[in-house]
């Protein structure tokens, strides 16, 4: 009897956050575990002129799904909130308990909801900490408990479920690193794949590299280039 594979759901605010973030461990992990991508947002307040709406949605879609291909992602799925506006709500959480009823990971990855230096302007995108704190929310106590959402249950035919470790990327407390030195080129090709957002910049490999190699030092093992997680178990 073969063991089903795990699986591994990466919920994250807008195209391109999980290739900055941890495709790199994706790529690696996908040989050996199934790989679902949920993007909250699909980035339409970018400034791409001449296009529509709907038109950069699709484009920064296929940019995501071409990324996610390279790295081996069994299914991007989308929930299309509107860029900029993501909160911490009911209706938000709601969206992602079923999420997670619907795909039932056993690991799962998001932003870091502790981080709270406010240090450098990028890192904290409302979206970011908005999606970090729902999926926090969402795991404890909803997605386990059959009274949360009682309908996904009841006609959706959906059940509770339980995650088992949660990974957060971002973190100013990371206590995990995963080598990604052997893939750094296929990671770096995953961010190439949002040209909309870096088209013009010849310097992206060497930023991530370098990136990677700052967060590689952090750590205690002697690696090149590393992401970085914090990692949080699931009491048993
Ligand atoms: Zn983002």
């Amino acid at each position: 009897m073969t063991m089903a594979k795990e699986k591994v759901l990466v919920i994250t605010a807008h195209p391109d956050d999980v290739d900055f973030s941890c495709s790199g461990t994706m790529i690696i992990w996908s040989r050996s575990k199934e790989i679902y991508y949920a993007v909250c947002t699909s980035g339409d307040k970018g400034n791409h002129i001449g296009k529509t709406k709907k038109e950069i949605i699709k484009m920064r879609e296929d940019e995501q799904r071409e990324a996610a291909k390279i790295a081996g992602v069994k299914e991007v799925i989308f929930l299309r909130e509107p860029d900029g506006e993501l909160e911490n709500t009911k209706r938000l959480r709601e969206k992602i308990v079923k999420l997670i009823r619907e795909v039932k990971p056993d690991i799962l990855f998001t932003f870091d909801p502790s981080n709270n230096k406010f240090d450098q302007i990028y890192k904290y995108h409302p979206d970011h900490r908005a999606v970090g704190m729902a999926v926090y929310d969402s795991i404890y106590p909803a997605v386990g408990n059959k009274n949360f959402f009682p309908h996904h249950i009841i006609s959706e035919g959906l059940k509770p479920h339980e995650v088992k470790e949660i990974y957060f990327y971002g973190s100013d407390y990371p206590n995990f690193w995963v080598d990604i030195t052997k893939i750094i080129d296929k990671k770096i090709k995953t961010i190439m794949c949002h040209k909309s957002q870096f088209g013009n910049r010849k310097d992206i490999g060497e930023f991530v590299k370098s990136r990677h190699s700052e967060m590689a030092k952090k750590g205690d093992k002697k690696m090149q280039y590393a992401e970085c997680f914090r990692k949080l178990e699931m009491p048993k």
